[in-house]
C-alpha cells in the first residue's frame, strides 16, 4: 500500500519547506477505487478522503463512516447545483465552489440543514476555457458575493493545466489566498504534491499514488 510512503514524503516535504510537521492534510482520493483498497487504508488508520461524484460517495460512505468513525469527507469534483443538498449533508468540505448559482444553493442548504461544509473556491489559474473555476481577476467580487450570502470560504483550490509546469499555478493560488486572508490551499496531486507543499499547500489530494491506478 502506498499510504505510508506518501505520508513519509509529505513529512519530508514539510521539513524541507520549513513547515510544521502535520501542517499538510492528506486527502486520500478514493473515487472509483475498488472497495478493498479503500477499506485497507481505513484499516491503516487514515480518515481523510476525497470523492468526485456525489452519487458514488452516497453509495459507500454512510456505511463506511459507521464502521470507521471519525471520517472526514471532501468533495473535490465538479458539483451540480441540484446535488447541493446531498453534498451539504454528506461532505465536511467542498473544494469546488466555482459559480454564484452554486454559492446560492449552498447557502440555502446550510440554512436549512444547520450545517455548513468548509468551502474552497476553485480558481481556473490557467485561464482554460473548458475548465471549471473562477478567474483570478474575478476572485474579489466572487468572495464578497459569497460573504453577502453568509458564506465564509476558507481557502482556494486549483487544478493546473495538464502538461504544464504546475509551479506558476501553485504560486498564483498562494498569492491570491494570501491577498484575501484565506488560510487554506488545496493543491497538489499524485504527480506534484511535493512541489505544492513547497509552495504552501495545506491540503493535497492524492489518489493513484496511494491506491494504485484507477480502472
Ligand atoms: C482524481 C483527482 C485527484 C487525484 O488524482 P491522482 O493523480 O490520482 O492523485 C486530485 N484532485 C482532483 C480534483 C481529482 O479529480
Amino acid at each position: 500500500m502506498g499510504l505510508d510512503d506518501i505520508k513519509r514524503r509529505i513529512a519530508a516535504a514539510e521539513e524541507r519547506a520549513g513547515r510544521a510537521p502535520g501542517s499538510v492534510t492528506l486527502i486520500a482520493v478514493s473515487k472509483v477505487q475498488p472497495e478493498g483498497r479503500v477499506t485497507a487504508v481505513l484499516d491503516a488508520g487514515h480518515r481523510v478522503f476525497g470523492e468526485n461524484y456525489v452519487q458514488e460517495a452516497q453509495g459507500k460512505w454512510p456505511d463506511w463512516r459507521n464502521r470507521w468513525p471519525g471520517v472526514e469527507l471532501h468533495m473535490i469534483g465538479p458539483l451540480q447545483s441540484n446535488k447541493a443538498k446531498a453534498a451539504v449533508d454528506l461532505f465536511d468540505a467542498i473544494h469546488t465552489l466555482d459559480r454564484m448559482t452554486l454559492a446560492r444553493k449552498l447557502a440555502q442548504q446550510a440554512d436549512q440543514q444547520g450545517r455548513s461544509p468548509h468551502l474552497f473556491i476553485q480558481v481556473n489559474t490557467g485561464d482554460e476555457p473548458q475548465k471549471a473555476g473562477i478567474l483570478a481577476d474575478e476572485l474579489p467580487v466572487f468572495l464578497s458575493s459569497c460573504h453577502d450570502l453568509g458564506l465564509s470560504p476558507s481557502g482556494l483550490m486549483c487544478i493546473p493545466p495538464e502538461g504544464h509546469d504546475p509551479l506558476p499555478h501553485f504560486r498564483l493560488l498562494r498569492r491570491l489566498a494570501h491577498d484575501h486572508g484565506l488560510p487554506h490551499l488545496s493543491m497538489g496531486m499524485s504527480a506534484d504534491f511535493e512541489s505544492a507543499i513547497a509552495e504552501g499547500a495545506t491540503h493535497v489530494r492524492v489518489g493513484s499514488a496511494i491506491f494504485g491506478d484507477r480502472a
